[in-house]
């Protein structure tokens, strides 16, 4: 049976400029990480307000907001966020597409999730990695958080199928990325890893560690 590999995300990155000093650039190594942003995003605290919208995608109430908190509680118990779900003004949001809306977006027929991540411009601190020279890092102050709930399929990928487990590692794996992590995780043991697995729920030892660098 053909293998069908179905890529997890799209990360759109908006900009704005925001002035602030650039540190010195110590040595890191960001073990399995590739970037072709070579940034590390994080938000300014860690008192985050998150907002899980109304589903319209398809997808049950229950089983949305089941997967989202299952994804905040998992990097939250890492990092001793203070997360609350709020109803405005929020660090984070989560929402679903059809994929119908997902493909009016542009979002490639092959995701099952995107998050855009909003972030500042100019950095507020440089690491030196040697794999990937210099890592910059930029305050964020919003990230949009979708699922894409999908009943038709494209090459078998027919995500309204998708047991729960499915549905927690990808929405972990998108909370990653809102909590900053840009780029992916060459391992396949990592739950940044781009495609789908089936394997993790929550963040693993190279995802936690990557993350420790901002918010521990
Ligand atoms: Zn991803």
């Amino acid at each position: 049976m053909k293998k069908v590999v179905t890529s997890i995300c799209i990360i759109v990155l908006f900009i704005c400029t925001k002035v602030s000093m650039i540190h010195a650039a110590p040595l890191i190594t960001l073990t399995h990480w590739y970037s072709e942003a070579n940034k590390i995003g994080a938000f300014d605290e860690t008192d985050i307000d998150y907002v899980v919208e109304s589903v319209t995608c398809g997808m049950t109430t229950t089983a949305f907001e089941n997967t989202i908190g299952n994804a905040v509680t998992g990097w939250d118990s890492e990092f001793s966020f203070d997360m609350n779900e709020v109803s405005s003004s929020e660090h984070i949001s989560f929402d679903c597409l059809t994929r119908s809306e997902a493909t009016l977006m542009g979002i490639n027929p092959y995701a099952v999730g995107m998050t855009n991540m909003t972030y500042y411009v100019s950095p507020f601190g440089t690491y030196y990695n040697p794999s990937n020279t210099i890592v910059y890092f930029h305050y964020m102050y919003h990230s949009d958080v979708y699922l894409i709930w999908d009943t038709v399929g494209y090459q078998s990928a027919k995500t309204s199928d998708y047991t729960t487990s499915q549905w927690n590692e990808i929405s972990a794996h998108e909370t990653g990325h809102a909590f900053g992590y840009f780029g992916h995780a060459d391992s396949i043991y990592q739950l940044m890893y781009p495609y789908t697995q089936d394997a993790f729920e929550e963040p693993q030892t190279n995802d936690i560690s990557h993350m420790d660098l901002i918010y521990n």
